[in-house]
């Protein structure tokens, strides 16, 4: 289920628990700012998912209330961790989902970061 874009940030949501080393996760980043880790569900050779460690709901709750430090850290994480697995040159993709219409399903922001092939229509019909 989408999650419901108003309601306040849930310590308990999935990345929540990876975040404090309650779940495992398969990591292959971290800094002060970023955790990323392997999607569970890859959709690509590469899918990785990078979360701010701070406590954001969304895209939208980051934006608005998260520090410039927080933002630049989060944003740079994504470029290091793209170039740290070499999709800079073919290229890759970003995607991050919000609320409702997004389908955005852990209410804990995440960039989904896709690689290792070529990808074509950016929205399915
Ligand atoms: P979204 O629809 O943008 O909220 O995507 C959530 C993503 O989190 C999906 O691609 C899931 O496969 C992924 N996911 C859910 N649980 C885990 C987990 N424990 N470890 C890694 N990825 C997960």
């Amino acid at each position: 289920m989408p999650i419901d874009p108003y309601a306040p940030y849930d310590d308990n949501n999935i990345f929540a628990r990876i975040l404090r080393g309650e779940l495992p996760c398969k990591k292959v980043y971290e800094d002060d700012f970023a955790l990323a880790f392997h999607d569970i569900n890859p959709q690509a050779p590469v899918h990785i998912l990078v979360i701010p460690k701070a406590r954001y709901v969304s895209w939208d709750d980051f934006t608005i209330h998260a520090t410039d430090g927080e933002i630049s850290g989060f944003i740079r994480a994504v470029g290091a961790v793209a170039r740290e697995h070499g999709l800079v040159e073919p290229g890759y993709r970003l995607l991050a989902n919000v609320g409702q219409h997004g389908h955005q399903e852990v209410p804990h922001l995440h960039v989904h970061l896709f690689g290792g092939r070529q990808f074509y229509a950016m929205i399915p019909q």
